[in-house]
C-alpha cells in the first residue's frame, strides 16, 4: 500500500498539470479571469466569514474578539501552513486552554469534535466551487438546485477529513449528485493549494470560537486567562 502510495504522489503532479490542460484547452485560456475571480470571491468571503461571524457569536457570549484573535495568531498560522486541522489539534488545545481560560471537560471534548465536523471554510469552499464550476460549463442552476448546494455543502464538508486538500475530493460528491462534470474539479486545483490553507485556518479558528462559547455558557471559562 506504501509503495502504491509513493507512485500515486510522484506521478500526481502531472495528472493535475493533465486535468489543468484539458480544461484550459477545451474551455479556452480566457478561463483564468474567471478562476481568478473565483479565488478573489472565495478569499474575502473566508476572510469575512472568520472576522465578522465569529466575532458576532463571540459578542452574543460577551467575549472580546479582539482578544480571541490576537491569541489564535499561533493556531491559525500553523492550519495555514499545514493545511490540516488534524495536525494543528495539539495547538488549538494548547491555545484554547492555556491562553483563552477554556476548562479541560469542555475543550477535550469540542476541540476534537470540532475538528473532525466543524469546517465552515469547507463547506463555503464547496458552496462557491459548485456554484463556479456549474457556471464554466454552462449550466444554469435552479432554485432547488441552490438550495440542494447549501444542504450538499454543510453535510459533505462534515464528512470531510481534516486533511490537506480533503475538501477537494468530496466536492466530486456534490458535482456528483448534481450532475456536473467531475473532470471540472482540475480547474479548482490550479488554485486550491493556497485556499485550503486559507479554509483551513478559517475551519481551526470556528473550533476554537465555539470551545469558548460553549464553556462560557457551561461556567467553563476563566475570563481572568481570557481577557490577560
Ligand atoms: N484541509 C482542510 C482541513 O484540514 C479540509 C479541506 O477543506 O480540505 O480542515
Amino acid at each position: 500500500i506504501l509503495q502504491i502510495v509513493n507512485i500515486v504522489i510522484l506521478i500526481s503532479p502531472i495528472g493535475v498539470f493533465c486535468l489543468i490542460f484539458n480544461i484550459f484547452a477545451t474551455l479556452g485560456i480566457e478561463i483564468i479571469a474567471d478562476l481568478i475571480e473565483y479565488f478573489l470571491i472565495l478569499t474575502f468571503i473566508l476572510i469575512f466569514h472568520a472576522s465578522f461571524t465569529y466575532s458576532i457569536i463571540l459578542s452574543f457570549s460577551k467575549l472580546n474578539p479582539y482578544i480571541f484573535f490576537t491569541k489564535m495568531r499561533e493556531p491559525m498560522l500553523f492550519a495555514f501552513s499545514t493545511s490540516s486541522s488534524s495536525a494543528t489539534m495539539p495547538i488549538t488545545l494548547k491555545t484554547v486552554e492555556e491562553k483563552l481560560g477554556v476548562g479541560k471537560s469542555v475543550s477535550s471534548f469540542c476541540v476534537p469534535l470540532g475538528t473532525t465536523i466543524n469546517m465552515d471554510g469547507t463547506a463555503i469552499m464547496q458552496g462557491l466551487a459548485t456554484m463556479f464550476i456549474a457556471s464554466t460549463v454552462g449550466v444554469d442552476l435552479t432554485l432547488i438546485q441552490y438550495m440542494q448546494i447549501v444542504l450538499l455543502a454543510i453535510v459533505t464538508s462534515i464528512g470531510t477529513a481534516a486533511v490537506p486538500s480533503a475538501g477537494t475530493v468530496t466536492l466530486a460528491l456534490i458535482l456528483g449528485s448534481l450532475g456536473l462534470p467531475l473532470d471540472a474539479i482540475g480547474l479548482i486545483l490550479a488554485v486550491d493549494r493556497i485556499l485550503d490553507m486559507m479554509r483551513t485556518a478559517v475551519n481551526v479558528c470556528g473550533d476554537a470560537a465555539v470551545s469558548c462559547i460553549v464553556a462560557k455558557s457551561e461556567n467553563e471559562l476563566d475570563e481572568q486567562i481570557f481577557n490577560k
